[in-house]
C-alpha cells in the first residue's frame, strides 16, 4: 500500500457492480474505502440479472461492440477500451469463476449465475480492508462543509442520521429500474440541488403498450411471438429491421426484439405521441413465396387451417392477424400475404421505468472531466447507470458499468493521491 494514500478515506455510495469496481480500483491504490447501501445487502441488481442467466460482455469485435452505445460511443469508448471484454473475462476469471460464449456471443459465467461471482468478490473486497455499512442511505450533501462541502454526505440509517466526510465521494447508485433492488433515483434531486444536470430518466430495454382486445389478452398473453422480424422508421427518417423473439403480454409486447429496438420505439413515442411497427411473421420465407402459398385454391379448409398447413402460421401469429386485420380482409388472400410480411401494430406507450432493464438518460458526460469527475463538484465522481448512456441488453450494460467504476475509481484514487500529496508538501 501507498504510504502517502494512507490518511486518504474515499466512500462508494451504491454496492451494484459500477460500485463495487471503484472500490477495487481504490483499495488496490491503499485508499481506504467506506462502502455505503441504502439495501440490506449490495448487488442486489447484480444477483437478478444473474437469475435469467447472466450476460456479463459480448465476444463480438470491438468497433461494433462500442457501436451498441450509439449516441455515447465517443464518451464510453475509452472506458471500454481501458477495461475491455477481454479483460473484463481475466476479471471474472481471477474470481475463480469460468466463462463461455453463447451461440448468440454473449458471454456467460459456466453457471450462469450471478451469486458466486458476487461472493467471491465480496470476500476479496473485505479482505483487501474495504468496509461495507448496509442500510445507509445518502441523503444529501453538508452544503455548509465549505471545500469540503462535494464529499460531506448526510446519510439515513434505520437508528439514526450521520454526517461524514471524506477526502473524495463516488456515487454509483445505479437508475430508476427495477427500484425494489435499491436503485430509486432518489438521488436526482440531490444532484440537481447542487446545480449538476441530470438528463431526464427514461426506460430503456423495456416493454410497450399496445390496444389489446381482451381476447387476446386473456388466451395469448406470455406466449412468445418467434420467429418475427420487426421494422420502424426512427426519428431520422432511418429505416431499423431486425430479427429475434417477441413476447406478447398483457398490456403489449416486450422480448430481447423490442428491448434491443426500445430507444428507437420510445423516442418515436416521445416525438409523435405513439408509433406502428411493421411485424414480418414469416421471416424465412419471402413475400412472392407467402403469397404464392397463401393464394393457392384452398378449397373447403378454413383460411387459418390453410395458414398453418402452407407457411405454418397458427398459434399466436394467428391471433395477431386475426386481432390487427377486418373480417374482410382476413378473406382477402392476397392483402393477407401482405400482411404477414408486414402486419402494422400500433405501440402507444413505454412501460414504466420501474418495469424496463435499464435506465437512459442520468449525468450527461459533458458535465464531468475524463475521470468521470463532476466538475461542478471537485472531488465527486460518478459512475454506473446513473450516467446518461444506453445500450441494449447482450452483456453490454454490465460492461459499462465495470468500465466506468473502473475509472471513477481510478480518478478517485488518483485525486486524493494529489491531495495528499499537496498536504504532504505544505
Ligand atoms: C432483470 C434484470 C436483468 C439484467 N440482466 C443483465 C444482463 O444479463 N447483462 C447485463 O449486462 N446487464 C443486465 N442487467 C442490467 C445490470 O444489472 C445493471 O445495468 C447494473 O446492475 C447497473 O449497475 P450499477 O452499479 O450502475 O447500479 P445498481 O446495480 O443499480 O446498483 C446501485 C446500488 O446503489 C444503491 N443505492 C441507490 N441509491 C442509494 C442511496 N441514495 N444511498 C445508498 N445507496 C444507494 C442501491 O441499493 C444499489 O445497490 C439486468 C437488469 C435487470 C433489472
Amino acid at each position: 500500500m501507498s504510504s502517502s494514500f494512507d490518511s486518504a478515506r474515499v466512500a462508494v455510495i451504491g454496492g451494484g457492480p459500477a460500485g463495487l469496481m471503484a472500490a477495487e480500483a481504490l483499495v488496490q491504490q491503499g485508499v481506504q474505502v467506506d462502502v455505503y447501501d441504502a439495501m440490506p445487502s449490495v448487488g442486489r441488481k447484480f444477483l437478478m440479472a444473474g437469475k435469467g442467466g447472466m450476460n456479463i460482455t459480448h465476444s463480438e469485435p470491438l468497433e461494433p461492440f462500442l457501436g451498441r452505445y450509439g449516441a455515447r460511443r465517443e464518451q464510453i469508448a475509452p472506458l471500454v477500451r481501458a477495461f475491455d471484454p477481454d479483460a473484463l473475462r481475466a476479471w471474472v476469471h481471477g474470481l475463480g469463476v469460468e466463462t463461455f460464449v453463447g451461440s448468440s456471443g454473449r458471454v456467460f459465467p459456466t453457471d450462469m449465475k450471478a451469486a458466486p461471482m458476487l461472493r467471491a468478490w465480496l470476500h476479496r473486497l473485505r479482505e483487501a480492508g474495504v468496509r461495507f455499512h448496509m442500510r445507509h442511505k445518502w441523503i444529501g450533501w453538508d452544503t455548509e462543509a465549505g471545500d469540503a462541502a462535494a464529499h460531506t454526505l448526510h446519510f439515513a440509517t434505520p437508528d439514526c442520521e450521520q454526517t461524514v466526510t471524506f477526502d473524495a465521494v463516488v456515487f454509483a447508485v445505479g437508475g430508476a429500474s427495477w427500484p425494489r433492488l435499491g436503485s430509486d433515483a432518489a438521488w436526482v434531486p440531490l444532484m440537481a440541488s447542487r446545480d449538476v444536470p441530470v438528463t431526464p430518466l427514461l426506460p430503456a430495454n423495456c416493454g410497450f403498450d399496445a390496444d389489446w382486445s381482451p381476447y387476446l389478452r386473456e388466451h395469448f398473453a406470455g406466449q412468445p411471438v418467434k420467429p418475427v422480424a420487426m421494422a420502424l422508421t426512427d426519428v431520422d427518417n432511418k429505416v431499423h429491421n431486425r430479427q429475434g423473439e417477441i413476447l406478447l403480454t398483457e398490456t403489449g409486447l416486450e422480448g430481447s426484439l423490442i428491448y434491443a429496438l426500445s430507444a428507437v420505439i420510445r423516442e418515436r413515442i416521445l416525438a409523435d405521441g405513439d408509433v406502428t411497427v411493421t411485424l414480418d411473421l414469416a421471416p424465412g420465407l419471402p413475400l412472392e413465396r407467402v403469397v404464392a402459398e397463401v393464394t393457392r385454391p384452398r378449397g373447403s379448409r378454413s383460411m387459418s387451417s390453410h395458414l398453418h398447413g402452407r407457411i405454418g402460421i397458427g398459434g399466436v401469429k394467428l391471433a395477431l392477424l386475426h386481432e390487427i386485420l377486418s373480417k374482410e380482409a382476413f378473406t382477402d388472400a392476397d392483402g393477407l400475404a401482405h400482411a404477414i410480411k408486414a402486419l402494422p401494430v400500433r405501440l402507444t406507450r413505454a412501460r414504466p421505468i420501474a418495469e424496463a432493464i435499464s435506465t437512459a438518460g442520468g449525468i450527461p458526460f459533458e458535465a464531468l472531466d475524463e475521470h468521470l469527475m463532476i466538475e461542478r463538484l471537485p472531488g465527486a465522481f460518478c459512475a454506473g447507470e446513473m450516467l446518461d448512456w444506453e445500450a441494449p441488453t447482450g452483456g453490454y450494460l454490465l460492461t459499462a458499468c465495470f468500465a466506468s467504476g473502473l475509472a471513477a475509481g481510478r480518478g478517485a484514487a488518483a485525486y486524493v493521491g494529489k491531495l495528499k500529496g499537496s498536504d504532504a508538501a505544505a
